[in-house]
């Protein structure tokens, strides 16, 4: 029997700094603002994802979010947990200049393959020439279409700009897009700054 679930009244929780789908993704690990070091899993039930996938929705491709969210199901959940994982083990390696875990890229690998994706060139509503990616609405294309942001990043150019949030506490990946972009957000460079005033102020 298919259970349809229901998105989290309150949300996933999980940040949204508009970085590539897959780093946006792998951000669903987060630190909660006004705890000490508590870390928060937005992914930590079937609803919570599909509030994730409610509110990113729009970066897949066209009707793939609302296939994943059709044909979610509660035992699905490790397969994405296990994605997420993979992206911060790829990101990890990445910001560290190490060789990332082989399971790690084999997850990323199987869920590209899991549904099929077709480029295609369409006219916009403008008229425009524009590229649009085609999925089947397969309830795995949106794993596929995270894992094909994955490689795109972490297998191109942006994944020399690829940086660990240095904010207090904060565990978030991002692209840096910018030369004086030092964190995540404003939030972590405002934190960042009172903790290096504190410490320089200290006894
Ligand atoms: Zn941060």
């Amino acid at each position: 029997m298919t259970v349809t679930i229901t998105p989290a009244a309150t949300g996933s929780g999980a940040p949204a700094l508009g970085e590539p789908l897959a780093v946006e993704y792998g951000n669903t690990w987060h630190a909660v603002r006004g705890t000490r070091g508590g870390l928060h899993d937005a992914l930590a039930t079937p609803e919570t994802l599909a509030a994730w996938l409610v509110e990113h929705g729009g970066r897949f491709p066209e009707g793939v979010a609302d296939a994943a969210l059709a044909g979610l199901r509660a035992e699905d959940l490790p397969r994405w947990t296990a994605l997420r994982d993979a992206i911060r083990t790829v990101e990890q390696a990445v910001v560290t200049g190490t060789a990332p875990d082989a399971d790690a890229l084999a997850t990323v690998n199987t869920a590209a393959a899991a549904a099929p994706r077709v480029p295609r060139l369409v006219l916009d509503a403008d008229g425009r020439l524009t590229a649009v990616e085609v999925a089947d609405p397969h309830p795995h294309a949106a794993l596929a279409a995270l894992a094909a942001s994955a490689i795109d990043v972490f297998g191109g150019p942006q994944a020399a700009a690829l940086r660990a949030c240095e904010g207090p506490g904060c565990v978030l990946f991002y692209v840096r897009n910018h030369p004086r972009r030092g964190w995540c957000s404003p939030g972590c460079g405002n934190r960042a700054r009172v903790a290096r005033y504190h410490e320089r102020h200290k006894g």
